[in-house]
């Protein structure tokens, strides 16, 4: 499959009053959140799509959902090598996977579980089709890798997580990794560290004004 890379140039000016984008781990709310298609591509998403693209790098991570980084807009990344020197980059805007064929069982992990791996099933291929942030569409078939990426990614943008996508088995054996998660992610909110969900529900749904 070809597909333009979309990367713009980082613009280092940031607008008076907005944060960094951070990587949020399970199970912060937002990794729950459907999101709706993107309507709009502004100066300010294209922007967050750059930090994103530097947070992927950053924790050498070769796929990033926008709610991975507390975004309810329907947009992921990914860079098979995780390695901008080494494999193309593609921003994936609203996209539509279809036409899964075969299963083929492969060992993910997810940047918003840090050091969690575990074995998932998948369609080996699917169809997917996309815009970039010019808004031109594009598709085609994915396989392999790339098209793994794909489907994880388009899972996040439905609020799935590759934890729900186990075998029982497999859920098992994460299980007390998944609850250590759990607790950490209460007692910070605690500590107030992380907003409380209202507020974190109250800006996703700013967010999604905007853009969706
Ligand atoms: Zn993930």
């Amino acid at each position: 499959m070809s597909i333009k890379t979309n990367a713009s140039g980082y613009d280092m000016c940031r607008q008076p009053g907005s944060r960094p984008l951070e990587i949020v781990q399970y199970p912060y709310p937002t990794l729950r959140h459907k999101s709706k298609p993107v309507r709009r591509v502004d100066k300010e998403l294209r922007k967050m799509v750059d930090e994103m693209f530097e947070l992927m790098f950053a924790s050498k991570g070769v796929g990033l959902a926008a709610n991975q980084v507390d975004l309810p807009v329907r947009l992921f990344l990914l860079n098979e090598a995780g390695n901008p020197d080494e494999a193309e980059s593609h921003v994936f805007i609203n996209p539509i996977v279809t036409r899964p064929k075969g299963s083929e069982e492969k060992e993910e992990g997810c940047l918003s579980f840090p050091e969690l791996y575990a074995p998932v099933k998948r369609p080996a291929s699917v169809h997917v089709s996309a815009y970039n942030l010019k808004g031109e569409e594009f598709e085609g078939e994915v396989d392999g890798l790339f098209g793994r990426i794909v489907q994880h990614e388009t899972d996040h943008l439905d609020g799935v997580l590759f934890i729900d996508r186990l075998s029982t088995t497999a859920t098992m054996q994460v299980k007390e990794e998944v609850e250590t998660f759990e607790r950490q992610f209460a007692s910070m909110q605690e500590r107030g560290e992380i907003p409380e969900d209202d507020a974190i529900a109250k800006r996703v749904a700013e967010l999604e004004d905007r853009y969706c």
